[in-house]
């Protein structure tokens, strides 16, 4: 919950955080809601209400403390909803996910969550790299584009690479580079 606004694995950029909301009635689309964030503090609003107070949830994301302007609304959306952190730099398109966040209501804070699904992006000379892990296993996309003609070549099921095994993108790089040479 800390690292929200860290820069880009990949590029360095700023991602762009927001929450996803799934409703749990699967006749309703999945959403994202913008966060806004200054140092300490995270504001969403959940609900937009014209003509009337809308729902809002704020984070604090040193501490993951939460409230709400309205406790009994936010107990109602959150049995409605599922909700996850989604983290997505728009240089590179590189994504992270959050698992599904739980709530402690008696607290009032956010447990600890961790990335249930990771795709980053890597430029390496001629090649682009699609490193795509969930818990279980990597998926690797590398494609090419040579005189703009686009080729790609994939591996599927491999052991977890995830981001936070990595000290930074030139090992990450290295590890696919000597996986692929033995696959
Ligand atoms: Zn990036």
């Amino acid at each position: 919950m800390t690292n929200y606004n860290s820069p880009c694995f990949s590029c360095g950029g700023i991602p762009t955080i927001t929450l996803d909301i799934a409703p749990n009635d699967q006749d309703k689309d999945y959403f994202s809601l913008k966060m806004t964030s200054t140092n300490y503090l995270t504001n969403v609003i959940l609900k937009r209400t014209y003509g009337g107070s809308s729902l809002e949830l704020q984070i604090n994301h040193t501490t993951n403390q939460f409230s709400t302007n309205d406790f009994t609304r936010f107990l109602t959306y959150l049995q409605d909803n599922t909700i996850e952190i989604n983290s997505h730099c728009q240089v590179c398109d590189t994504i992270f996910v959050s698992d599904i966040l739980q709530f402690d209501l008696q607290k009032r804070i956010i447990c600890p969550t961790k990335i249930n699904w990771e795709c980053i992006t890597l430029d390496n000379k001629n090649a682009e790299y699609r490193v795509e892990t969930n818990e279980r296993e990597t998926n690797i996309t590398i494609s090419h584009i040579v005189n703009q003609v686009f080729s790609a070549k994939y591996f599927y099921h491999l052991s977890p690479l995830p981001r936070s095994k990595f000290k930074n993108k030139q090992e990450l790089i290295e590890k696919i580079e000597t996986y692929l040479l033995f696959s």
